[in-house]
């Protein structure tokens, strides 16, 4: 159950990645797809994959080979966190679901907060 609980974490790291590099440029959570802000290519599912992709691609776009700021995979590993470690102490429920939400909104707050200038 933790497990389960930290890959929907991650999922949700990784959005709250796309919320706060796109609400500010008035973009759509939803579309376009992912793709580099560099050289603007459509990412793929294999590119996409939390924390994973971005260390087998050594933080860099698989297409252009531009450097992916490392608040990508560390915004994804703190909401793995911040769903996995309530889980793992008070068990699934409202509890700790509301743990999450609180955690969740920090770490949102801390993506939005990351200087977009190194992204
Ligand atoms: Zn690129």
């Amino acid at each position: 159950m933790v497990l389960l609980a930290v890959l929907v974490g991650l999922c949700l790291g990784s959005f709250l990645n796309v919320v706060a590099w796109r609400l500010p440029r008035g973009e759509s959570v939803l579309w376009p797809p992912s793709h580099c802000p560099a050289c603007g290519h459509r990412l793929a599912v294999r590119d996409l994959v939390p924390v994973l992709s971005w260390v087998l691609l050594r933080g860099r776009c698989r297409y252009c080979r531009a450097p992916v700021s490392v608040r990508y995979p560390l915004v994804e590993a703190l909401g793995g966190i911040a769903v996995g470690l309530p889980v793992a102490i008070w068990g699934p429920g409202f509890g700790a679901m509301r743990a999450s939400l609180g955690l969740l909104a920090v770490v949102g707050f801390l993506s939005a907060a990351w200087p977009k200038a190194a992204a």
